[in-house]
């Protein structure tokens, strides 16, 4: 079966290639990624594979239909790039990767903690230049602190037991409470309990309707000032202009993001020779206290290996017209 691969970059080739070696897939590597520009060459695939910034709405879902794209497996976890609903009504499935490596997304997250916590990056750089003065790098102990967890479900619960073994005090907040949770001390609340205690919030729950700008001007008011927050799970579960009056403000003391709600024209490619056209995004930049990655808190080896095997089966699954193991379907 030829896939097409959409948003193709070279560790994608290496790790797809070395799981689909043996068996009927055969890969076409496409560096674009899709859009209603790129779509076209899509049509002669039956199935196709793309990853988070892939656009996977009304109108290009259509488009796919009337090629032979019958069949869209995500090389990721979350799905809120595709219309669901749409996907159903045109007959195309849709499976992904429920589940790589969550420590890989748990860890990145912790780091990016002790990163603006103690601002490794900006000691990297003065020790380089021959400046060991530690002024402005003061920290604070991670022990004894609470953090709030939002969304504890597989990446969560890592999250919690790191920051557990810290010594941190942990608050936790889901519509579905896990017991490994609770087991690790942790104490569910409600949000504004969670936002008006927590030291430091981190969110690991999935971009919904339900969750889109959960951190918001409301409740940005409602913490702790000073407190730092994290998000390396979907960007738009944080209102950015909110951030950035909560930053100026001084109510929020440290950002850490992974992902950005805008993020589909700026990261996974190199920008450097480029001017950046999105001023919300360059005036987060301005901060001494906000620390960006550009998504890669899934970006270990362990993790790709996992989503390229569990792509390949999904892919199998199809195209021995089996039903689809990780089917992602509309509630
Ligand atoms: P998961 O499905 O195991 O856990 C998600 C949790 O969120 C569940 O416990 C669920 O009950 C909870 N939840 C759902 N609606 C909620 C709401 N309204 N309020 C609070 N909690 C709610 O998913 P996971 O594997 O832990 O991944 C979490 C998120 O991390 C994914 O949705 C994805 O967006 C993100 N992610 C990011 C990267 C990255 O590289 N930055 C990689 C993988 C996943």
């Amino acid at each position: 079966m030829k896939v097409a691969v959409f948003g193709t970059k070279s560790y994608d080739r290496q790790f797809l290639e070395a799981a689909a070696k043996g068996t009927e897939i055969q890969w076409h590597f496409f560096e674009p990624r899709l859009t209603e520009t790129t779509v076209p060459l899509a049509h002669p695939f039956p199935a196709i594979c793309c990853f988070v910034n892939d656009m996977l709405g009304g109108e290009v879902l259509s488009r796919l239909a009337e090629g032979k794209t019958r069949m869209i497996a995500m090389r990721c976890a979350g799905y809120n790039n595709v219309d669901l609903a749409e996907a159903k009504q045109l007959g195309i499935q849709v499976a992904r990767v429920p589940a790589y490596s969550p420590y890989a997304v748990a860890e990145h997250a912790v780091g990016l903690i002790l990163t603006l916590n103690r601002k490794y990056h900006k000691a990297y750089n003065r020790v380089r230049e021959g400046n060991f003065s530690i002024e402005g790098l003061l920290g604070f102990d991670l022990h004894g602190k609470t953090v709030g967890v939002i969304g504890t479900g597989k990446i969560g619960q890592l999250f919690a037991q790191i920051m557990h073994g810290f010594g941190c005090h942990l608050l936790a907040y889901d519509v579905q409470p896990a017991e490994a949770c609770t087991k690790l001390g942790a104490k569910y609340v409600s949000l504004d309990e969670l936002f008006a205690q927590s030291d430091i919030i981190s969110l690991h729950c999935p971009l919904l309707p339900a969750t889109k700008h959960l951190i918001d001007d409301d409740a940005i008011a409602k913490m702790k000032p000073g407190v730092m927050v994290i998000n390396t799970s979907r960007g738009a579960l944080i209102n950015t202009k909110a951030a950035i009056e909560g930053l100026k403000s001084g109510r929020i003391g440290y950002l850490g993001i992974d992902v950005y709600e805008e993020e589909a024209d700026l990261f996974f490619e190199n920008k450097s020779e480029t001017v950046i056209q999105d001023d919300v995004f360059a005036r987060l930049m301005t901060f001494p206290n906000v620390l960006v990655t550009g998504h890669q808190a899934f970006f270990t080896e362990n993790a790709l290996e996992a989503i390229a095997e569990v792509t390949v089966e999904n892919l199998q699954e199809f195209a021995a017209g089996k039903p689809l193991t990780r089917e992602v379907k509309v509630d």
